[in-house]
C-alpha cells in the first residue's frame, strides 16, 4: 500500500501518526532558517554553516512546497554548507567596544543587541537601541569598531550626510578606508 493510499484509506488521526513531521528534522540538520519576503518566487542559498530560504509572505514555511523547494535546492547546493568564518573578535569584545567609544564620544546607548542578519552590519534605531550583526565577530576588530562608531554617530545624526561624515571623521580618520574594506565582505 502507497502513502497516498494510506492517506486516502485512513483517518486522518492515523495519517498523522504515519507520517512522521520531517520538516523540522531537516531545517536543523541543515541548519536552514526560512524568511517571509515581500518577493513572488522562492530562494535558497548557502550561508556560512548553513542555508537560507526566502518565501513570499503568503506562503507559509511550513507548507509542503516549501519543504520541496528546500528538498531539491539542497540536491542542487550539494547539501554542504560553506563552513563557519573562523572568530576574529568575540561579542564580548564588540560590547566593550560600544562601551569605550560611548564614553569617549559622550553618547549613551540604549539597549544593545546581536543579531544575525544578512544585508547589514548593524542598525540604531530612533529609540537609540542599537543591533549589531553577530557577523561581525569573522570580522577583524577594527571593520568591527568602524560599525560601532558608525552606529554610535547615529546617536547624534539620522542620516548620513555632512555632519554625520564629519563626526566619523572626527573620530575614526580612516573610517573611509575601513568603509571600503568592509564593503568586500559577503557572508552569502
Ligand atoms: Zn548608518
Amino acid at each position: 500500500m502507497s502513502i497516498y493510499q494510506m492517506v486516502r484509506t485512513f483517518p486522518a488521526k492515523f495519517v498523522r501518526k504515519l507520517m512522521p513531521p520531517r520538516k523540522p528534522d531537516l531545517l536543523k540538520e541543515h541548519n536552514i532558517t526560512v524568511r517571509r519576503q515581500h518577493r513572488s518566487s522562492l530562494m535558497m542559498r548557502p550561508v556560512p554553516g548553513g542555508f537560507e530560504v526566502y518565501i513570499p509572505r503568503w506562503m507559509k514555511p511550513t507548507s509542503p512546497k516549501v519543504y520541496a523547494f528546500i528538498e531539491s535546492g539542497l540536491a542542487k547546493l550539494g547539501g554542504k554548507a560553506p563552513p563557519i568564518p573562523v572568530e576574529q573578535t568575540s561579542k564580548a569584545d564588540i560590547l566593550t567596544m560600544v562601551e569605550s567609544w560611548a564614553v569617549r564620544m559622550g553618547v549613551q546607548p540604549g539597549r544593545v543587541q546581536f543579531r544575525a542578519m544578512t544585508r547589514k552590519w548593524g542598525s540604531c534605531s530612533s529609540t537609540t537601541n542599537i543591533t549589531l550583526n553577530t557577523r561581525l565577530t569573522w570580522l577583524p576588530p577594527r571593520l568591527a569598531e568602524f560599525v560601532v562608531v558608525h552606529e554610535l554617530v547615529h546617536l547624534r545624526v539620522l542620516n548620513h550626510g555632512k555632519e554625520f561624515k564629519a563626526l566619523m571623521s572626527q573620530h575614526l580618520p580612516d573610517w573611509v578606508e575601513r568603509e571600503t574594506e568592509i564593503n568586500q565582505y559577503r557572508f552569502g
